[in-house]
């Protein structure tokens, strides 16, 4: 059969019925699972490649029913259909015309097998996720794509994914048992290797005329398909009917085989039964730094003896494009391993083989001595730029983006050095940029130039480099162009280049029988359109790199699991050019502005001040007048004070009731969602203020400041009766410290949150002017520490940056101040019962880079048991106003909160945020104590003194 055939299926969508697609989806599957509207198209028609297409409706599926529907429909009408998990794959094959299948919300483990390492999971769980739970076991799912803190299992099936650890592992195809597979007739195939005499196999050769077609295929080509197998350690180009020749062989029907990889062309996946290993008991991870290129080829062989889980390489290029400085890595290395060694039983075998390792590396010319750590975190460390690396390339240059186009090509093991100094060459000769890293134990590198794509010379380049480089790899090398990654649409056109015509031809012959009209993802894998169809110049002058990386922090995506309710959708919605507040309203309030996005991207973009940027567009009318109010200090004081007063009258379950009903109208002003809830745990208001309880501190008028030290108490610790500004001002005195209480406004967050920027910046210069004469700035609140460390950008260009600039390094959070003094003040001694206590990192202390200090203080408190809870990273949805504006969507946040500290055991929850504070007390609901970090600190410090 000709390849033509399945090139010219004809794919129709005419544009009267492009309209009828959300809404006849909507009439089966219900309103909430499918969406056509703008942010919602304008989102998903990105995944991390270089492509763009716009989709024509978004079905979010939460049922096997909702998949074969919304199949079934696609079908009989021709539209094609793309199933996507994370969109996290670098080949476009997650975007697509029609219809985009998201499965993120079938997300769970639905059996697990301690005995037998199994577990059956559906395909929208995130792998960190995955191996989370499965870490309470001691399990772990092997492959491990460096996208593992965001990539979903539906994906990683589907793109044959591997990682560092295939070494040890293996790709996904080596590590699944079955499949639920949803065939293009709506059907569902229990996907498995299955004995030809199983009678189970012979049933479902009757069924499924797709399986008798593969069955000959397989059995008629299978000296033809072992010719062609590639002779490399790993490859997910094409389909994967060598793995069926191998299961022919053993008298087994093995469909896993043809399903993993197939890049959602011939099928869809509601759930896979994995196979698990056991979790190692140590690991250590070390960097050898190279000084000469041609050793690490060498190195490689005599290391691999020594049976590492991961090997992994960076090239010179790479490291000087992501920093030597920032990385520690020697000036002269030519290039850096990273070796990971795990042991199964204890850490003592894992020192000798540390030495083993240490005598290999030392025959060749290195720069220093291995780096070695054995300690997780510093393990992370040494991981972190390694994992971050082609989404940190964004930093390189404001034009030439990093370019996936021969991505993920693969050698025999022994000539990388080979393959990297025949690259060097050809890169140099074209003055391109290019970064060469990757999994070079499996001969497996990552090669990714740098480009300026809408420069008529780079673009030549690209495609020149397309065209040679996978030839070079195909002739020279005898490799493949594709060992993890996936075809996609960059490499489609070149499968049939790879495996020549009559097994590709048997490739189409596959895809026909599987999917006759051709829906199922087309242009992806088989196709013959160019790789530079549908490349989104425009997105590639941006400064995203599309990674995810966001999205996997962003509580909105966590509770919603919808790229339009997501960082990284949020960045491609507010970033486009058909971008209008009304269009996008619904999304750009949504955001919480917890900067968690801008804390781990490593492109440095920060999706939250571009939300912000588009708020001041449209500043919110009703909290502009509630703002202004609150500017006028003394009338706001002693409104705050009335109702503090009558407080235990209002605050009342009925009275709450009655406020949140009478004061709905009003709230609806701020946002449709906005109320003040009855089962909000408001904080007691003080009737007489900090500044009131202290008036010793607060400095007269027009006079030098008495003290070096300035505590910038914010809103919150003066207004609320929670002990946090009596706390800091008890522990500064306690380190010798008697501060000044200058007078200051609103550091700015929450009125910057509702678009008033100009007002903030009013009430920042009062907080400039005031701060001026002091050595030291003393904050409590997570916030206000951000904000007046942000002062510089929120100035940026204006007179007041200089100021600003000299105000953000003097800002010092309490637990930092406490790290850094020379005073040790006494604490109690040591206590036989202790307190569990856990740590709750707010995302704008995470932000301001504060996020040890506060831990090795609770650590370090007598009476404590510090435990580390899951996600404690991770934003608990107070965001300043946020559980006001929206209380709905903030205690679907706050839910994974509770479930870790319920896990952690812990009695108390100790943080830095009065708004977290607020937030983990409604969330918790008692389940445990919340508490300021500069409140145990206090106890701790007055125990000592009775
Ligand atoms: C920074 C970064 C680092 C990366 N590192 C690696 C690496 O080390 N190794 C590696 O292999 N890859 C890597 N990748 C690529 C990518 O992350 C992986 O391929 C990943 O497994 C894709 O998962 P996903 O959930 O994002 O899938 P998506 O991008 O959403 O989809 C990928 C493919 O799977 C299909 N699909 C999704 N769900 C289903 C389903 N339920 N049924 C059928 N088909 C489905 C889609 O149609 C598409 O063809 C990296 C990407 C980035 C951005
Ligand atoms: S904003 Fe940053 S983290 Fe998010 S997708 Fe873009 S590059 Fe990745
Ligand atoms: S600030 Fe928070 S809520 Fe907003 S996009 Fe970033 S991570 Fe998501």
């Amino acid at each position: 059969m000709s390849d033509q055939s399945i090139m010219a299926a004809p794919i129709l969508i005419l544009p009267e019925r492009s309209h009828a697609i959300a809404s006849d989806l909507r009439a089966t599957l219900g309103v909430d699972k499918v969406k056509d509207d703008y942010s919602t198209l304008t989102a998903y028609a990105v995944d991390a490649s270089i492509y763009r297409m716009m989709p024509k409706a978004v079905v979010l599926v939460e049922s096997e029913e909702d998949i074969a529907a919304t199949v079934r429909y696609a079908v009989e009408r021709g539209i094609p259909l793309t199933p996507r998990a994370a969109g996290t794959n670098l080949t476009g094959s997650a975007i697509g015309a029609g219809i985009i299948l998201d499965v993120s919300r079938l997300n769970r483990v639905l059996e697990l097998n301690r005995e037998e390492r199994w577990a059956r999971v559906q395909p929208g769980i995130v792998l960190a996720e995955l191996n989370k739970q499965l870490a309470r076991d001691g399990l772990l799912f092997g492959p491990d794509p460096s996208s593992g803190d965001m990539c979903k299992l539906g994906g990683m099936l589907a793109n044959n994914s591997s990682g560092p650890h295939t070494l040890r592992y293996g790709s996904v195809k080596d590590n699944v048992e079955a499949l639920r597979v949803c065939l293009q007739s709506g059907d569902w195939l229990d996907a498995r290797a299955y004995g030809f005499d199983d009678p189970v196999c012979a049933d479902l050769l009757k069924t499924h005329r797709p399986l008798r077609d593969l069955q000959s295929l397989i059995q008629e080509n299978a000296p033809l398909i072992e010719q062609k197998r590639p002779a490399v350690s790993k490859n997910s180009c094409g389909y994967n009917l060598f793995g069926l020749v191998d299961g022919l062989a053993r008298g087994r029907f093995d469909l896993p085989k043809l399903f993993v990889g197939s890049e959602g062309t011939l099928g869809l996946f509601s759930e896979a039964t994995i196979k698990l290993v056991e979790k190692p008991q140590a690991t250590l991870t070390a960097l050898i730094h190279f000084h000469r290129l041609e050793d690490v080829g060498d190195a490689v062989p005599k290391l691999l003896e020594l049976r590492p889980s991961a090997l992994e390489v960076m090239d010179a290029n790479t490291l000087n494009l992501i920093g030597r400085a920032k990385h520690g890595i020697p000036a002269d290395a030519a290039a850096t391993l990273l070796i990971e060694l795990d042991a199964e039983v204890s850490q003592t075998d894992l020192r000798a083989q540390a030495e083993r390792m240490t005598e290999i590396s030392r025959r060749y010319r290195l720069t220093s001595d291995p780096v070695i750590a054995f300690d997780p975190e510093q393990r992370d460390q040494l991981w972190k730029a390694r994992k971050a690396l082609y989404p940190t390339l964004y930093r390189f240059d404001s034009r030439k983006k990093p370019i996936n186009f021969v991505d993920d090509v693969v050698v025999p093991a022994d000539r990388i050095s080979e393959l990297i100094r025949y690259l060097g060459e050809f890169f140099a000769g074209q003055r391109v940029p290019v970064a060469i890293f990757g999994h070079i134990g499996n001969g497996n590198a990552h090669i990714i130039p740098l480009l300026d794509v809408n420069d008529q010379g780079d673009f030549k380049k690209m495609v020149q480099g397309y065209h040679e480089i996978h030839q070079t790899v195909l002739g020279r090398f005898g490799g493949s162009i594709c060992g993890e990654h996936g075809d996609g649409r960059v490499r489609a056109e070149y499968v049939k280049t790879m495996f020549g015509q009559d097994l590709y031809n048997l490739f189409v012959r596959v895809k026909q029988s599987f999917d006759p009209s051709g829906a199922l993802n087309p242009g992806i894998k088989i196709s013959d359109r160019p790789f530079t169809d549908h490349i989104d110049y425009e997105r590639l002058s941006k400064p995203c790199a599309t990674c995810a990386k966001c999205n996997a922090v962003c509580p909105v995506y966590d509770v919603f699991q919808s790229e339009d309710m997501s960082s990284r959708g949020w960045f491609e919605i507010v970033t486009d050019k058909n971008y209008s507040y009304l269009n996008s309203k619904r999304v750009v309030e949504a955001c919480l502005n917890c900067k968690s996005c801008r804390t781990a991207c490593p492109a440095g973009v920060d999706v939250s001040q571009l939300i912000l940027d588009r708020r001041v567009e449209h500043p919110n009318p009703t909290a502009g007048a509630i703002f202004y109010y609150h500017a006028q200090t003394a009338r706001f004081g002693r409104f705050l004070k009335f109702l503090a007063r009558y407080q235990s009258l209002w605050d009342r379950p009925l009275m709450r009731r009655l406020i949140d009903h009478l004061t709905k109208p009003f709230m609806r002003g701020l946002a449709e969602t906005a109320r003040l809830s009855p089962q909000l745990v408001l904080p007691r208001l003080a009737q007489r203020h900090l500044r009131d309880r202290y008036p010793e501190l607060i400095p007269q008028a027009k006079r030098e400041p008495r003290s070096p030290v300035a505590y910038f108490h914010g809103c919150a610790a003066n207004y609320f009766h929670d002990g946090v500004g009596d706390a800091v001002i008890a522990v500064l005195r306690k380190h010798g410290v008697e501060p000044d209480l200058p007078p200051q406004r609103c550091s700015g967050t929450p009125i910057e949150t509702y678009g008033h920027r100009a007002l903030a910046k009013e009430g920042a210069r009062v907080n400039l002017a005031s701060m001026a004469g002091y050595k030291k700035v003393v904050t409590g609140c997570a916030s206000c520490t951000l904000m007046l460390k942000d002062y510089p950008t929120l100035f940026a260009g204006e007179p007041e940056q200089a100021a600003a600039q000299a105000l953000a390094k003097r800002v010092t959070h309490i637990s930092e101040f406490v790290a850094q003094s020379s005073v040790k003040p006494t604490m109690a001694s040591q206590q036989s019962t202790k307190c569990k206590v856990a740590y709750h990192s707010s995302c704008h202390l995470r932000a301001a880079g504060v996020t040890k200090e506060p831990r090795a203080i609770l650590a370090g408190l007598p009476g404590v048991e510090y435990v580390e809870m899951p996600d404690a990273d991770r934003c608990a949805g107070g965001a300043g106003t946020y559980l006001v504006k929206d209380f709905e969507t903030s205690q679907r946040i706050v839910e994974r909160k509770r479930r870790a500290v319920e896990q952690s055991g812990a009695e108390v929850v100790a943080t830095s945020c009065p708004a977290c504070m607020i937030q983990l007390r409604t969330g918790l609901q008692g389940a445990a104590e919340v508490k300021h970090v500069a409140q145990l600190l206090q106890e701790a410090y007055e125990a000592a003194d009775r």
